[in-house]
């Protein structure tokens, strides 16, 4: 039996409706030219983490491409959470899919366009404790996307290559370089430890500013863990202690195996380290405070 597609539900163009009959025209801009931008939102237990954040890196992605948002973000919040419910409302990751809309094929988008509205859900399964103990492997690449990679883009032929281009050399994803600097992977941020110092790369045109990068961020100033944000060079990467990435989907996790070698400190080499699981805990613990409000707002 071929996977479903996503959970039962999905949302499209103002109305809920079962996924298998979700349909949008092949003249849509998203189809003929990726014209559109996406959203991840994780919700744990129906509470949505970071909801907030990541509709306004929507708003900002709509923005920068020039497509009207097609409802404030409060709306969204209804939206998401019914959509989140619907599905029966344990943990999900709920995408948000956003076009120009459907017009007669030109690069030029005609006025007045209404954009598409997609929205999907599929169960969230975090990393098993089997997976964070053995950590990602991960290899070296060009990093040769777009130089807007702050927009998230349905446009993802990039990130689709360069993932395939990892997973045909056997390992689980990349840690891509630009010009001889640390940008990120095809799917989450990346950050590396060096002598118990958290180094994360600038938010700039040349990669995601993660919603969970963010989150880490914090939670290192909370508990007075160092962190510079800084350009990294590819000796740095390739000397550091621990080397992290962090999406909505994986949280936190080490990658223990860079381009075929164990990584890391050599006390701890091929492992991840000490940092890491600092980190990692302050995310549960995090998380389980966001449980405990959903459950006490019931
Ligand atoms: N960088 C890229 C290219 C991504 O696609 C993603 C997530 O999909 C991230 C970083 C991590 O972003 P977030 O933490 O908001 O999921």
């Amino acid at each position: 039996m071929t996977q479903p597609l996503a959970l039962p539900i999905a949302y499209l163009n103002g109305k809920f409706v079962p996924v298998e009959q979700a349909q949008i025209s092949p003249f849509d801009r998203g189809f003929i030219f990726g014209d559109g931008v996406y959203e991840v939102i994780p919700y744990y237990g129906g509470k949505g983490l970071r909801a907030r954040e990541h509709l306004e890196r929507l708003e900002r992605s709509l923005d920068m491409l020039d497509i009207p948002n097609p409802y404030p973000l409060d709306q969204w919040e209804v939206y998401l959470s019914e959509l989140v419910a619907k599905n029966g409302g344990a943990d999900q990751a709920v995408y948000i899919q956003i076009t120009r809309g459907v017009a007669k094929r030109d690069f030029a988008p005609p006025k007045g366009l209404v954009p598409t509205v997609f929205m999907m859900s599929n169960t969230l399964a975090r990393p098993s404790q089997a997976l964070y103990e053995k950590g990602l492997n991960f290899v070296s690449l060009d990093d040769f996307r777009w130089g807007r990679c702050q927009v998230k883009s349905t446009a993802l032929l990039g990130a689709v290559l360069l993932k395939q281009e990892a997973v045909q050399m056997g390992a689980d994803d990349c840690v891509l370089f630009r010009d001889g600097y640390l940008t990120e992977s095809s799917a989450s941020n990346v950050v590396v430890v060096k002598n118990g110092v958290i180094l994360c790369p600038p938010k700039d045109n040349l990669i995601l500013p993660g919603i969970t990068y963010d989150l880490m961020i914090e939670l290192a100033a909370q508990h007075g863990l160092p962190l510079e944000m800084r350009k990294i060079s590819r000796r740095e990467v390739q000397t550091a202690d621990e080397l992290w990435a962090t999406s909505s989907t994986k949280e936190v996790i080490a990658i223990t195996t860079l381009d075929g070698k164990p990584f890391g400190n050599a006390a701890h080499a091929g492992k991840p380290g000490p940092l890491f699981w600092k980190m990692l805990g302050l995310f549960q613990a995090y998380k389980q405070q966001l449980r405990a409000l959903a459950a006490a707002a019931e």
